[in-house]
C-alpha cells in the first residue's frame, strides 16, 4: 500500500459534475489500496473572477485582504468534494492550508513554502480518510493566511507529497500531458511520454503554464515522482523525472512563449562601475524582476544598457529610474512595449553546439526580428515582436521536428 498525491487544476474542478468526476478518480486510486490526499484549486475561473471584483474596488488591492479573498475559492472546493467523496461512501476530511500544517514566509501574494507539519494529515491517513487540502495557501508564523502565486496549488501538492513522502504526485489537468509546445495554440504539438526535472523547470519558467516553476524545484529537490495527466481521459501522462530515458535523440524537447514583455533601454549611464549594481539593487529591492540584460558602448564611449521585465512593472520601473536619476547618472530611458519570449529547451543542447544558430537562422528566414537573446546550457530564448511570437513559435516546431513521433525505449 503506497501514498499518493493527487492535484486537481481550475478546470478539472470546474463544476458540480466535474467535482462527482474527480471524487470518482479518488475513489479509484483508494479501491487501489493506496492513501490518497487530494490537493484542489478554486473552482474554473474563480480566482481570476476574484482578482477582478477586487480590482473593482482598489486599483492596488491590500495585498493581505487579496490573500484573505482568493484563498476562499480553494476553500469552496474542498469543502464540496469532501461532501461528494462522503457521499460516494468514501470516508474524508477537507483542510485549509493552516490546517494541514502548511507555513509559509510572511509574504502576501507570493509566498514560499517553509514547512509543513504533516502529524494532521498523518492522523487523519491513519483513519483511513481521504484527506483534501486546499491548494495555494499557507499560514505565516504571526498567524496570516498567505498565497502561493497564481498556479501555486500544483506546489502544494509536490511540497506535501515530499513531506509526506509519497510515492507519487499525479497533477490532474485539462490536457493530457506535458506538450512540445502549448497545444492550445500549436496544433502539432506533441505530448511528451518524460521530460526531466531540468527542462521542465525551464519550460515552466519560461512560461509553460502547465505546472507552477515551484512545484518542479521541489519535485526536483526531494525527488518526487510526477505525472501530469487528464482529469477526463483514462490514459497515462507525462513522468517528470531525473533522467528520461524514453525518448531518445531529442535536442529540443520543448518550446515555450510568453508575451507582454518590454524592453527598457537607459542611454547615456555614466558612472557604469557602480551604475550597473545600484540599477539592478534598487529593481530588486522594488520587487521588479528584471531579466535579459544587455550592455552596449557607443564609439563615443558611451555605455547603454537594455533589460527586459514583464509589461506590468514597467511603470514601476520608470518610477524607480526617475527617482534614482541623480544617483545613476544616465541621459534618457526609452522602452519598447508588446514583445515576446520564445524560448526552446532540452538537455540534448549541451553537447549539440550550434542549435543556437540554427535557432536564428529559422527565425531570419522567416522574416522574424531579434531583439534580444539569453542562454543557458539547456536553453535559447530569443525576445521578439508580440506580433511575430505564435509565427515563431510554429516555425521553431517545425524546424527541430517536434511534431514528430519518437520511438518509446522500454525500461
Ligand atoms: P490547471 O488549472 O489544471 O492547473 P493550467 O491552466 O494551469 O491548468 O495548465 C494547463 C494549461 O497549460 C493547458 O490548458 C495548456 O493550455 C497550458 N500549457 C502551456 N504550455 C503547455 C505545454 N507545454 N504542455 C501542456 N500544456 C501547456
Ligand atoms: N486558484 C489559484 C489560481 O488560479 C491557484 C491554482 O489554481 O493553482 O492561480
Ligand atoms: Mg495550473
Amino acid at each position: 500500500m503506497g501514498l499518493i498525491v493527487q492535484k486537481f487544476g481550475g478546470t478539472s474542478v470546474g463544476s458540480a459534475e466535474r467535482i462527482l468526476n474527480v471524487a470518482e478518480r479518488v475513489k479509484e486510486e483508494k479501491a487501489r489500496g493506496n492513501d490518497v490526499v487530494v490537493v484542489v484549486s478554486a473552482m474554473g475561473k474563480t480566482t481570476d473572477h476574484l482578482v477582478s471584483l477586487a480590482k473593482e474596488l482598489s486599483a492596488q488591492p491590500d495585498k493581505r485582504e487579496m490573500d484573505m479573498l482568493l484563498t476562499t475559492g480553494e476553500q469552496i472546493t474542498i469543502s464540496l468534494l469532501a461532501m461528494a467523496l462522503k457521499n460516494q461512501g468514501t470516508d474524508s476530511v477537507s483542510f485549509t492550508g493552516w490546517q494541514a500544517g502548511i507555513h509559509t514566509e510572511p509574504v502576501h501574494g507570493n509566498a514560499r513554502i517553509l514547512k509543513i507539519e504533516t502529524d494532521s494529515i498523518k492522523k487523519q491517513l491513519s483513519e483511513g480518510k481521504v484527506v483534501i487540502v486546499a491548494g495555494f495557501q499557507g499560514i505565516s508564523d504571526s498567524g496570516e493566511i498567505t498565497t502561493l502565486g497564481r498556479g501555486g496549488s500544483d506546489t502544494t501538492a509536490v511540497a506535501l507529497a515530499a513531506a509526506l513522502k509519497a510515492d507519487k504526485c499525479d497533477i490532474y489537468t485539462d490536457v493530457t500531458g506535458v506538450y512540445t509546445t502549448d497545444p492550445r495554440y500549436v496544433k502539432d504539438a506533441r505530448k511528451l511520454l518524460a521530460v526531466s526535472y531540468d527542462e521542465m523547470l525551464e519550460l515552466a519558467n519560461l512560461g509553460a503554464g502547465v505546472l507552477h516553476p515551484r512545484a518542479v524545484e521541489f519535485a526536483k529537490n526531494y525527488s518526487v515522482p510526477l505525472e501530469v495527466r487528464s482529469s477526463m481521459e483514462r490514459v497515462s501522462g507525462t513522468i517528470i523525472e531525473e533522467e528520461p530515458k524514453m525518448e531518445e535523440n531529442l535536442v529540443v524537447r520543448g518550446i515555450a512563449f510568453e508575451d507582454e514583455i518590454t524592453r527598457v533601454t537607459i542611454f547615456g549611464l555614466h558612472n557604469y562601475l557602480t551604475g550597473l549594481s545600484t540599477i539592478f539593487t534598487t529593481l530588486a529591492k522594488n520587487q521588479i524582476n528584471v531579466d535579459i540584460i544587455i550592455q552596449s558602448t557607443t564609439e563615443s564611449n558611451e555605455t547603454n544598457l537594455s533589460f527586459s521585465i514583464k509589461t506590468e512593472d514597467l511603470e514601476n520601473t520608470l518610477k524607480v529610474l526617475e527617482e534614482n536619476r541623480a544617483v545613476l547618472e544616465y541621459d534618457q530611458v526609452e522602452w519598447e512595449m508588446k514583445l515576446a519570449k520564445v524560448s526552446i529547451v532540452g538537455s540534448g543542447m549541451v553537447s549539440n553546439p550550434g542549435v543556437a544558430a540554427e535557432m536564428f537562422k529559422v527565425l531570419a528566414d522567416n522574416g522574424i526580428y531579434v531583439k534580444m537573446v539569453s542562454t543557458s546550457e539547456i536553453k535559447v530564448s530569443a525576445v521578439v515582436a508580440e506580433t511575430s511570437m505564435l509565427k515563431a513559435v510554429e516555425v521553431l516546431h517545425n524546424a527541430f521536428d517536434l511534431a514528430k513521433e519518437y520511438q518509446a525505449v522500454k525500461r
